[in-house]
């Protein structure tokens, strides 16, 4: 048999970029010369003075206008990523009890937070098929938070957020899906998020959009006698927010990249915009895989199919061969959520990423899979 690693693409079938990943994704090169003209005012100069300051706030009123977020909203940030955000709220916005909509790994990492930690009551968990998301309805009289999750990066499932019949918080995993995927304020309470996905940054901060009765529910835990360590509280994460501070020292470069995909998102056109951009990515890789005779989409229901990440089956050529062979041409990070354990192959396809590229990555796969046969 062919060594994949043996297989040349043609030039002409290549993507002018090779980054697929889900995360850490693909980062604009405009953002990183930008990151270099910051060396001269901001790298290496302290967060607690008005150039640092500026740029935080410069974050968080780029992220309220591509949101279309009412004026009463807040960005609350911190040092962690996504998944501290899940010890953040289980100390700080659970007050009681949870529910916990689960249709994969990343939307069964909060429930186990819930579940785990001592001071709450046991979660409740609403659970479907990887592949599939449960329908959204009615929620447990005795549940204060309903988890709910934008876009589940493990199976490449997304979910139209709408408001569960229930007085609690609505609180969105949208890691994956902020900033590539529509959503109303109406609809959800707390919106948070990592930078290194669609906001083609680097990981290791957490972002939330909070409404008014989130921050309510902040304030209102934040004076309780609930112990906190302070750097999951979230009280004081909001206190140094609204300062355009964070508790403790931030990565800058971090936050220069993603200021500067957030001027180019707002710049273009706003949220309609990079969602149709991901539309048009996705509309490439899933009628290819319509047509094609060995892919497949893995999302069977058209409308839970994601458009910021894809997962595509293969049948007759292992996937493992296919990204050892694209991996040897420059393109990279098209494997599957290991865990799901399957044949496929998923495509990030965040707002950075060009939709020719993703065409052209559906041709390269089809030239490795002759190759390979
Ligand atoms: C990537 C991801 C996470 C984890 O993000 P970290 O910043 O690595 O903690 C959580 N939830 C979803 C939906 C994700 O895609």
């Amino acid at each position: 048999m062919t060594d994949p690693a043996d297989i040349t693409l043609p030039h002409h079938l290549l993507p002018i970029d090779g980054r697929f990943g889900c995360g850490p994704s693909k980062v604009r090169p405009e953002q990183v010369l930008n990151l270099a003209k910051a060396n001269a005012h901001l790298l290496g100069t302290s967060h607690r003075q008005p150039p640092v300051k500026q740029l935080v706030g410069s974050v968080r009123d780029g992220l309220k206008s591509l949101f279309g977020l009412p004026k009463d909203w807040e960005i609350v940030l911190g040092n962690g990523g996504s998944t501290v955000f899940w010890d953040v709220a289980t100390f700080g916005l659970i007050r009681e009890r949870s529910e916990h909509y689960v249709f994969g790994e990343f939307s069964s990492k909060f429930a186990e937070a819930a579940a785990a930690a001592p001071h709450l009551g046991d979660p409740v968990v609403i659970k479907s098929e990887p592949g599939t998301h449960p329908a959204i309805g009615s929620s447990d009289d005795h549940v204060d938070v309903v988890a709910l999750t934008h876009n589940e990066t493990s199976t490449g499932v997304m979910m139209h957020l709408r408001r569960p019949e229930s007085d609690a918080l609505v609180v969105v995993d949208a890691t994956s899906g902020a900033g590539g995927l529509p959503w109303l304020p109406d609809e959800v309470d707390v919106y948070y998020f990592a930078p290194q996905k669609c906001f083609a940054s680097d990981g290791g901060l957490w972002l939330a959009a909070c409404s008014p009765k989130a921050l309510e529910r902040i304030r209102e835990i934040g004076h309780s006698d609930r112990w906190r360590p302070a750097s999951l509280d979230l009280l004081i994460a909001l206190d140094n927010s609204v300062a355009n501070q964070t508790y403790n020292t931030p990565a800058l470069s971090t936050l220069v990249l993603l200021d500067e995909q957030l001027k180019w998102m707002n710049e273009h056109g706003g949220l309609d915009w990079c969602v149709d951009r991901c539309r048009q990515s996705a509309q490439h890789l899933y009628s290819w895989a319509e047509a094609s005779s060995y892919a497949s989409a893995f999302v069977t229901d058209p409308m839970q199919r994601s458009t910021v990440v894809g997962t595509i089956d293969l049948e007759g050529v292992q996937a493992n061969d296919v990204n050892a062979a694209l991996r040897a041409n420059g393109i990279v990070d098209t494997d599957s959520y290991r865990k799901l354990g399957r044949n496929q192959l998923r495509i990030g396809m965040f707002p950075a990423v060009e939709p020719n590229d993703v065409l052209q990555l559906t041709k390269c796969i089809d030239h490795v899979v002759e190759a390979l046969s």
